[in-house]
């Protein structure tokens, strides 16, 4: 018998499990208070199950999906991350971003991507696999169940790692039910980010669901013909349905829509890019994220001077249009955006 990964089933899937091996219902709460609660990554930690219930468990399930295979952290201690291998072989990388009042964990949905965004590691990698939802489930309680350790709690989760999330929509929108359950994991929907380089059709499905979860979009140009060769899938997409889509999904949510601008030095920087991006979100509830390129192998260019971001920022300022300058973190340790390709040569 092939076994099930235990974070892929819903509460009333491991009901109906624990009733057909004879057991009262009751016993799934236990079970799925055992994970979501306590962390348990193995059956023998149920101290309130019997001996043939525990061997049961073992018997169908995966408890540990997750080989961490190198673990790296950043100078400052603030930012780290660690390579898993997941069955079959696929690898992914899932950094913590700790900040003074919150820990922020960036989680992977994918194993690689198929997007080929050109400045990014992953996108440069190619794709290997979709994840299914336990899996994205268990990167995060992994780093939960770490935390705990030193008294500390995961306060936000950005599906911002590896993979473009509405390519593998269920599993990620699975993973956000799953650990919004107020009698599991209980993280509020409002404390998740999911992050799209602009499919258009699944940003609308994402506004129908009725969820708090936050929207991010990967946009990185302000007009199409750059934004293609830096994002292919705007060739499909381009810049104005993916703002009309992101407008649909305010007015059926009234949530601000964030948008990520990675500059690149000479390429997206200039001034007239800041002014068509400022009019392509006038008046639009929303917020741009500013942040220089991070620089990996595959691409040959960086981020530009901070004179630039600076002047780029005040004309988006000056265009009422409310924008943040970000800081680059764990860029040391191939952690920051764009930047996540398990090079385990690097790591070890
Ligand atoms: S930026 Fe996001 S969507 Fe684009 S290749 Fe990288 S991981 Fe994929």
């Amino acid at each position: 018998m092939t076994k099930k990964l235990i974070y892929d089933l819903t509460l009333d899937e491991l009901t109906h499990w624990v009733s057909k091996q004879g057991e009262p219902k009751y016993r799934a709460a236990q079970i799925w208070e055992g994970l979501y609660k306590q962390y348990y990554s193995d059956p023998a930690s149920y101290s309130n199950l019997s001996k043939t219930l525990k061997k049961r468990l073992d018997q169908a399930f995966i408890f540990s999906p997750l080989m961490p295979s190198a673990t790296l952290s950043s100078r400052d201690g603030n930012t780290g991350k660690t390579l898993f291998e997941l069955s079959g072989g696929a690898r992914i990388e899932t950094v913590l971003m700790r900040y003074t009042s919150r820990n922020s964990l960036c989680v992977s949905t994918q194993s690689g991507c198929a997007m080929g965004c050109t400045f990014c590691a992953t996108g440069q990698m190619g794709f290997t696999r979709h994840l299914s939802s336990g899996e994205i489930i268990a990167q995060v309680l992994y780093y939960a169940n770490i935390l705990r350790q030193s008294s500390e709690s995961l306060t936000n989760v950005v599906f911002m790692g590896m993979g473009e999330p509405f390519q593998n929509y269920d599993a990620c929108l699975d993973a956000i039910r799953r650990l919004n359950d107020p009698d599991g994991f209980n993280m509020g929907a409002r404390r998740f980010t999911i992050s799209t380089v602009g499919i258009v059709p699944k940003i609308k499905k994402f506004a129908d669901e009725g969820l708090q979860v936050n929207l991010a979009i990967s946009l990185h140009a302000a007009d199409n013909a750059t934004r293609s060769s830096l994002v292919p899938i705007n060739r499909m997409y381009p810049i104005e349905k993916v703002i009309g889509a992101c407008k649909y999904y305010i007015q059926k949510t009234n949530r601000r829509v964030s948008f990520e601008y990675g500059l690149i030095n000479g390429v997206n920087d200039s001034n007239l890019q800041a002014m068509a991006l400022g009019d392509h979100l006038k008046g639009m509830l929303c917020h741009v994220n500013l942040i220089a390129l991070n620089p990996t192998d595959g691409f040959d260019n960086t981020g530009p001077k901070q004179e630039r971001i600076d002047a780029f920022l005040q004309i988006l300022t000056a265009k009422k249009i409310q924008a943040t300058v970000r800081t680059r973190r764990g860029i040391e340790i191939q952690a920051g955006c764009g930047q996540l390709a398990y090079q385990q040569s690097n790591m070890l």
